[in-house]
């Protein structure tokens, strides 16, 4: 039997309506679609919607000092709006929900996600953010990040010391991280409600 495909649903905030969603998903989300397929053997399917597509979800005033408090308002957002489908562990593992947008939640804070959780957010700052945020919802984690060296550094997704200038992007996960999110999807459906997915916010 094929394995359950997983969506990730890309809400383009009002503050990005002048982007298109081609060249945001070329740039963000098109390595991290590959990398997950790859990962996972499952087919990833990224829905991104344009603001006006989703007008009650895309002007979500997601700014605040506290980046914890900006994610459980965004859930709570998206609980009214979707139903309790996302309280289902059949659901919400293989289906995500992250809001897009172009600025940073505050000045240190570039996004921020549930860890195995259904929603994230994430600002277009650095390419890497969207898939960082997106990797903690699918079970990735910042203690198995890795440095990579081939000729030169590269962060994987999920290094969190500051994006480092002088290093590039690796566009994958660690060998460690490819195996958690493969656990996290394999492992058996829990029957009862999960418990609420811890946060888990990054830095800029
Ligand atoms: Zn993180």
């Amino acid at each position: 039997m094929a394995k359950q495909p997983l969506t990730l649903n890309v809400f383009i905030h009002e503050d990005l309506s002048d982007d298109s969603r081609r060249d945001l998903y070329n740039t963000h989300f098109s390595w991290f679609t590959d990398e997950i397929q790859k990962l996972s053997g499952r087919k990833l399917s990224v829905n991104m919607f344009t603001p006006s597509e989703a007008e009650t979800l895309s002007g979500f005033d997601y700014k605040k000092i506290s980046a914890a408090s900006s994610l459980d308002a965004w859930a709570e957002k998206l609980r009214s709006h979707f139903g309790s489908v996302l309280l289902q562990d059949s659901h919400t593992r293989f289906n995500k929900y992250l809001l897009l947008t172009r600025d940073n939640i505050n000045p240190s804070t570039m996004g921020i996600a549930q860890s195995k959780g259904y929603a994230g957010i994430s600002s277009i700052r650095s390419d890497m953010v969207p898939a960082h945020e997106a990797g903690h919802m699918f079970g990735a984690t910042h203690e198995d990040s890795e440095i990579l060296y081939n000729g030169w550094w590269s962060e994987t997704i999920m290094s969190d010391d500051d994006f480092s200038p002088l290093r590039s992007n690796a566009n994958r996960f660690s060998d460690k991280n490819r195996e958690n999110i493969r656990n996290y999807l394999d492992k058996p459906i829990a029957q009862r409600a999960v418990p609420r997915p811890q946060d888990d916010w990054d830095d800029d």
